[in-house]
């Protein structure tokens, strides 16, 4: 028995799904990556499936391509925006501006006046100074207040400390947006992205249920809106839970803090959307050991951090790689063809890949459809942007 864990492609892709991304990847310079948006679809579906009353805004940022803005579009899908160049991708496609939420809690005055021109209305935030802009330039605006969540440990690439606000504070922006004339909408958190733990929306969903109570006491001040951010699991290495468990599991918390009578529940999937549907295939450009008697491969390949896998960084997204070389699987360190020393992706999770692989073999990074095509760095050595191909 290996000390390694083998991958079993049918664990991520039923096997006529993963011959047809490789047929088409066959002839094609490495590396890229294959989106199969057949799959997107069905991951829709089954999150609207499984949250039957909420509206989904999908997280632009996770991959922007028109292929797959126009199929959500085409499916009644909304969009959660963090710029004005997203909001220029979306609106091009013939989306509304009701079925648009400006998500990001930063954002520059003349871009808040911009969104509200095109007819945006509603908006996050997490601070007094961003509140008093948005009522400026964005009169009327409902918006929605960001909390801070718990959960860093439990998410493989945490977003909660950056964004939101303590609980206080956001009551006390609500009560300010009030008094401001702008629409005191709701309040919104994410969990931080491929959550593994559920337990952080119980917590999360808590702390909401005490401000919406506390200004309805207080204030009089009724809110409509709860926004459940993303944080819904992708199928990396380590395992989670099943969406269907995840929303049954969400669903008990909501009803047992705000009963039968939910309030409008938006939900804002990026990852759990998306990952799936893509594999990046690369090739093995050198295999070297760092001494005589070194046990350990190094396994430099055609891509790394600076070419849309910057999610290995801290070996934060353990992606599942696949490739067809035969033998035990051997220790190896994984790295990419960059001349810098960052540009390496597994170091300590101790990779085995099959003794007989051999420099041109290909590698198959499995479910690599999200957070890859535009992190991929421009020229950086000279290497052009990660290709992507939509099936
Ligand atoms: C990135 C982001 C999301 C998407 O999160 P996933 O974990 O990828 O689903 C949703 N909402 C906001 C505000 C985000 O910034």
């Amino acid at each position: 028995m290996s000390q390694f864990q083998s991958i079993d492609v049918a664990d991520y892709y039923d096997n006529e799904t993963f011959e047809r991304i490789k047929a088409f990847a066959s002839d094609k310079v490495t590396p890229f990556v294959v989106i199969d948006t057949k799959i997107i679809a069905k991951q829709y579906d089954d999150m609207v499936q499984s949250f039957p009353f909420a509206s989904v805004y999908y997280a632009v940022k996770a991959n922007p391509a028109p292929e797959i803005l126009s199929l959500l579009r085409d499916k009644g899908a909304n969009f959660d925006i963090a710029s004005i160049y997203e909001l220029d991708m979306v609106m091009e496609l013939g989306v509304s501006p009701e079925r648009i939420s400006y998500g990001n809690t930063i954002k520059k005055r003349k871009d808040v006046r911009a969104f509200y021109q095109r007819g945006v209305t509603m908006f996050a935030s997490d601070s007094e100074a961003d509140l008093r802009m948005i009522a400026e330039e964005a009169p009327g605006a409902k918006v929605y207040v960001r909390i801070l969540t718990e959960g860093t440990e439990t998410a493989d690439w945490p977003l909660s400390r950056k964004f939101g606000c303590q609980n206080e504070m956001a009551y006390e922006l609500l009560v300010l947006a009030k008094e401001l004339g702008l629409k005191p909408y709701g309040l919104s958190f994410h969990v931080g992205s491929q959550q593994r733990d559920i337990g952080a929306w119980d917590a999360a969903i808590g702390k909401v249920k005490v401000i919406f109570d506390r200004l309805k006491e207080e204030h009089g001040i009724v809110l409509d809106m709860i926004n459940m951010g993303g944080g819904f699991p992708a199928n990396y290495i380590d395992k989670t839970n099943s969406l269907t468990t995840y929303a049954e599991q969400i669903i008990h918390f909501l009803k047992e803090d705000f009963g039968e009578q939910l309030p409008k529940i938006v939900l804002e999937p990026g990852r759990s959307l998306i990952a799936n549907a893509g594999v990046l295939v690369s090739e093995v450009v050198l295999i070297s050991r760092k001494s005589n008697t070194a046990l350990e491969r190094w396994v430099f390949t055609d891509v790394g951090k600076f070419s849309g896998l910057i999610e290995t960084m801290d070996e934060a997204i353990k992606f599942p790689i696949y490739t067809e070389a035969q033998g035990e699987l051997q220790p190896c360190v994984i790295a990419g063809p960059t001349c810098d020393s960052a540009d390496i992706m597994y170091e300590q999770y101790s990779y085995g890949l099959p003794e007989e692989l051999a420099i041109g073999d290909r590698l198959y990074w499995l479910t690599t459809g999200a957070y890859t095509t535009t992190y991929s760095a421009v020229c950086f050595n000279g290497f052009p942007p990660l290709q992507d191909y939509y099936l």
